[in-house]
């Protein structure tokens, strides 16, 4: 079987040309465009490059983009001041505080301060308690894309066994609670999972979010499913994902590349939370 690739950079750019489609279609009614905070403490290289293209595909769907740059050794209190002030400004609509965060400063504390309402990350514990209880919140930008490439490819997700290996709270547990939403069957795998080849290979769905170069191997992998590799692994300068991508076509019916699958989609759901959220606040 040769499996095929899911062009997730095609799919994302149609959902960034609708969004910026509904944007200009706001400014001609006279309305507001939609705002977008975005917090970056420190200078790690990775968040620096993330934030970078978050702004620029902010400007170019035609949102009001802002970049707040605080120093490593900032101040808990001046992180949540910040906050306060983007939670009272009313020309923003999403604020979002790229992780990590130095060690200093309470991640939890942090994300709590930012407004569920502005919350387009979904990291929130509202939005987050709200997708597991079956409620409509924000759900995560990368969880969120992984489920929007299942549904273009149109993979049937109600009564299949889908296998979500990471269990963050960013990309595996909301990627198994939607997937479950669905109708799923889904095992939630880890570090600690024992015998993990013996579940992956009873996936109909894989859905790898671990961080570890090619961990998931064709052996690994039933006949014929789907899989979807969110991992981002740079090695020597190259990007490789969670599972090896060309030995796994022969097996797969349907796989995302790195890069160029998850990781687009991750932007656009991005966008996407943000024009919903000042579609919300009007
Ligand atoms: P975390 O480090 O927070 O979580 C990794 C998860 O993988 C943990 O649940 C861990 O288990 C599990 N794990 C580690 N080793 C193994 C193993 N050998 N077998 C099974 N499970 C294992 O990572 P994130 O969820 O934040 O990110 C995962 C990957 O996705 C990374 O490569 C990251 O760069 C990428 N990513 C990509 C995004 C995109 O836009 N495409 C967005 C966000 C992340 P345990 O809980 O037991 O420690």
């Amino acid at each position: 079987m040769m499996g095929k690739l899911i062009d997730g950079k095609r799919v994302a750019k149609q959902a960034r040309e609708a969004i910026a489609a509904k944007v200009a279609q706001r400014v001609s009614e006279g309305k507001r465009v939609p705002g977008l905070a975005v917090i970056i403490v420190g200078e790690d290289p990775a968040s620096q490059v993330y934030v970078r293209n978050k702004e620029r595909a902010s400007k170019a769907a035609g949102f009001k983009s802002e970049v707040i740059r605080m120093d490593a050794s900032v101040a808990q209190a001046e992180l949540l001041a910040e906050i306060d002030r983007l939670n009272a400004d009313p020309s923003i609509d999403g604020i979002l505080v790229q992780l990590p965060l130095p060690r200093h400063l309470d991640e939890n504390m942090v994300l709590a301060r930012i407004e569920a309402a502005k919350d387009v990350d979904g990291f929130h514990t509202l939005n987050a308690g709200a997708l597991f209880t079956g409620q409509t919140g924000t759900i995560a930008c990368t969880p969120k894309g992984i489920l929007r490439l299942l549904d273009v490819y149109e993979v049937p997700v109600a009564g299949k066994h889908a296998v979500v290996v990471g269990r963050s709270n960013i990309v595996g547990k909301p990627a198994a609670m939607l997937l479950l939403s669905r109708n799923a069957t889904v095992t939630l795998c880890h570090s600690r999972t024992e015998d993990l080849a013996l579940h992956t290979r009873m996936a109909d769905i894989l859905v790898v979010a671990v961080g570890s170069k090619h961990l998931i191997t064709p052996e690994m992998i039933k006949p014929g499913a789907v899989v979807i590799d969110a991992g981002i692994n740079r090695v020597d300068g190259v990007l490789y994902g969670d599972v090896d991508t060309e030995g796994a076509m022969d097996v797969v019916s349907l796989i995302t590349p790195v890069p160029g699958g998850v990781g687009p989609m991750t932007i656009a759901m991005l966008l996407e939370n943000t024009l919903e959220a000042c579609e919300r606040h009007g």
